[in-house]
């Protein structure tokens, strides 16, 4: 295994106590009409069934479909928001390219065609990065991945260091007290970003631009950082939707990743009468 062969772990496990995992299909019926609706989607552990390692994750045909087919639908108003750069969305989905924000909210694309816009933040600081990297050898076991705009130190295989990790990134932050970067814990994980940007910053801005602004997005999300885009979603008179867990606030939740991609493939069977109206 290589140093970039590491899983993006779920960090959901993180919050149980507010959690529950009784799986309840969010209603199709609460939402309207495609032609009215973005669609807005995290990618693992949502769409995607998390793999042994980032790379492994698999797009099932079916999905491929579905996605292609809202996005026609909705005139072009469908994003994926994910803490993976673009690039490596448009890996993951090859051939097939789709609108997305990346990298927490560090980078935004409109259309599939067009290019990146609205990168708020620059990649990780050269030296602030090395420094951090430099934490994965205080243990064998500790895994880092350079996710370009975030860089993760997975300790799945050596949980002995957990404490060591954090001190160790505390005192980086201590050290250089005005860099604008914040950690994200999350289930044998620890993520360091850029502040200053969230999932939320991101489809903020989006929802200001052609064909997302103005119509009513729902957006379906399992993790921590998820939760800054559930909290704007009454903004837009939207609708939000955990996945594995019933988030606070949402309006419905998901078993799996399976009964999203369910989800979503009825939602163009339930909408076909209605576009033909
Ligand atoms: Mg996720």
């Amino acid at each position: 295994m290589t140093k970039h062969d590491v899983a993006e772990m779920p960090l959901d496990d993180d919050i149980a106590p507010r959690a529950t995992t009784d799986s309840v299909p969010a209603p199709a019926s609460l939402i309207p009409p495609l032609r009215q609706t973005a669609v807005l989607l995290d990618i693992d552990g949502t769409l995607l069934d998390f793999a042994p390692t980032p790379r492994e994750v698999w797009v099932p045909p079916e999905l491929s479909n579905t996605l292609k087919h809202l996005h026609e639908r909705t005139n072009g108003a469908l994003a994926l928001v994910s803490g993976r750069s673009l690039n490596d969305i448009d890996l993951i989905f090859a051939p097939d390219v789709f609108p997305a924000i990346g990298g927490h909210g560090a980078e935004m694309r409109l259309q599939p065609d067009s290019e990146a816009v609205a990168a708020h933040a620059p990649p990780l600081d050269k030296e602030l990065k090395r420094r951090l990297a430099a934490i994965a050898k205080l243990s064998p076991g500790i895994l880092l991945e350079d996710k370009g705009y975030s860089l993760a130190l997975h300790y799945r295989l050596a949980p002995q260091a957990e404490k060591a990790i954090y001190e160790a990134v505390s005192l980086i932050r201590a050290e250089l007290p005005n860099a604008p970067i914040e950690v994200l814990p999350g289930k044998s994980v620890c993520e360091i970003k850029h502040s200053g940007f969230t999932k939320a910053t991101g489809v903020l801005e989006l929802m200001t631009h052609e064909p997302f602004n103005g119509r009513r997005p729902f957006f379906i999300g399992d993790d921590v950082t998820d939760e800054t885009v559930f909290a704007i979603m009454p903004d837009f008179n939207g609708l939000s939707f955990s996945v594995g867990r019933r988030a606070l606030g949402v309006d419905g939740h998901f078993g799996g990743p399976s009964d999203v991609r369910a989800f979503l493939a009825h939602l163009l069977d339930d909408d076909r009468d209605v576009s033909l109206s």
